[in-house]
């Protein structure tokens, strides 16, 4: 990897000793270079793999530092979440919000399964200051009978719902390739201006659609660890699809190295949403995992979501809030939660939704939800 400092910036430069000891800090051996024009000169730095691959590392590590112009690579990249020894993590934009480490914790709130009270749900969440909606649009279900979701019908209501409400940011799901280009369409006939996260929920065992989002770096991409994964190993896993950028390969089926110099999309979350529970008589729908939160921060530079909604279950004694107090004890980034429907639901029936309904947080709790997760932030000083 050369790192290049914009023209003008000499060796000396404070700004070249701090991308120097960056590198170092990363294990790699750094080495400057001058690049002399007759007009100009640039200082390059050489990164040399040490006790780190350079390949391993993402491009955002040192493009953010002051006064780089560009990264290129020489090799192509084979990116992980794992940090090795420096403490940053990778921050960005959802929005006019930034999110990552050391950054408040915010939450994403809406319906399981997006319906056409979406409009409404929108504005009653921006009214409590709620900027980021879910809602997912395809939903992945066990058993043919039951519903599927509205598919692009429900992408265009969320995005024009999130759009009149003036939501920063809309996460939703995706379950195949071809549905990033539908989402794509309707953001450009909507003219949603926000930020769109989409999601590869836990059931979702998908290498092409992970590798497909790889190459659409203006959408982030959370992924929602798998029911059966048995620690972080599996969002390491489904995050190095994402990461690794576009592949192409020779005749002989060796890598065309020059062809494969990009690297992936970077803008991943990571979202805890609880394994396959092992007691029967658990409460819980799911067993938390909210504990491999400490794991992540102390391995992985990427934003650490939960959750809390699918692992319990239920608002039975308040479940969904009791695990999300647990989860604001671990230092997070994001929280997701299922809800926004009134108690007494929409029009005579009493509509609270088309999924996932026990679960779901009504409207009128997300004031306390909204002082929990203050309260996070006071108290992991994120303020
Ligand atoms: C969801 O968030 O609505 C969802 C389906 O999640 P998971 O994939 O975690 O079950
Ligand atoms: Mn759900």
């Amino acid at each position: 990897m050369i790192i290049q400092m914009h023209a003008g910036i000499r060796k000396e430069d404070p700004r070249v000793t701090e991308a120097m000891n960056k590198a170092r800090a990363y294990g790699l051996k750094p080495k400057v270079s001058m690049v002399e024009g007759s007009h100009y000169e640039v200082v390059e730095i050489y990164l040399k793999d040490g006790s780190m691959q350079t390949s391993a590392l993402s491009d955002h590590l040192f493009s953010a530092l002051p006064g780089v112009e560009t990264i290129r690579r020489v090799v192509p990249p084979k990116v992980t979440l794992f940090k090795n020894g420096d403490r940053d993590g990778k921050h960005f934009a959802l929005g006019s919000t930034t999110i990552g480490a050391k950054l408040p914790c915010r939450l994403v709130a809406g319906p399981c399964t997006v319906d056409t009270n979406i409009t409404e749900i929108a504005q009653k969440l921006k009214h409590l200051g709620i900027t980021m909606i879910r809602g997912g649009c395809w939903k992945p279900r066990s058993r043919p009978y039951s519903m599927p979701g509205y598919g692009e019908n429900a992408v265009r209501w969320l995005l024009e719902a999130a759009r009149n409400a003036g939501m920063e940011a809309v996460f939703t799901e995706v379950m195949e390739s071809e549905q990033i280009a539908t989402v794509r369409r309707i953001q450009r006939e909507t003219g949603y201006q926000g930020t769109i996260v989409l999601w590869v929920g836990a059931r979702t065992e998908n290498s092409l659609l992970l590798a497909a989002l790889g190459k659409q770096y203006d959408f982030p991409v959370m992924l929602k660890n798998g029911l059966c994964a048995k620690g972080v190993g599996n969002l390491f896993e489904r995050a190095e699809w994402v990461l690794a950028g576009p592949m192409r390969w020779n005749r002989d089926g060796s890598l065309d190295a020059n062809a494969s110099m990009e690297a992936g999309n970077d803008k991943v979350i990571l979202c805890l949403r609880g394994t396959e529970k092992t007691d029967p008589q658990s409460a819980y729908r799911f067993h938390p995992n909210h504990d491999w939160a400490e794991t992540l921060r102390a391995n992985s530079w990427a934003p650490i979501a939960i959750d809390p909604s699918h692992s319990a279950g239920t608002m039975k004694d308040d479940l969904v809030l009791k695990n999300l107090r647990a989860a604001l004890q671990h230092d997070i980034d994001l929280i997701m939660l299922e809800g926004g429907y009134p108690a007494s639901g929409f029009g005579t029936n009493g509509f609270r939704g088309l999924c996932d309904n026990e679960q779901s947080v009504p409207f009128e709790r997300f004031p306390e939800v909204l002082a929990m997760i203050d309260e996070h932030n006071r108290t992991f000083n994120k303020k």
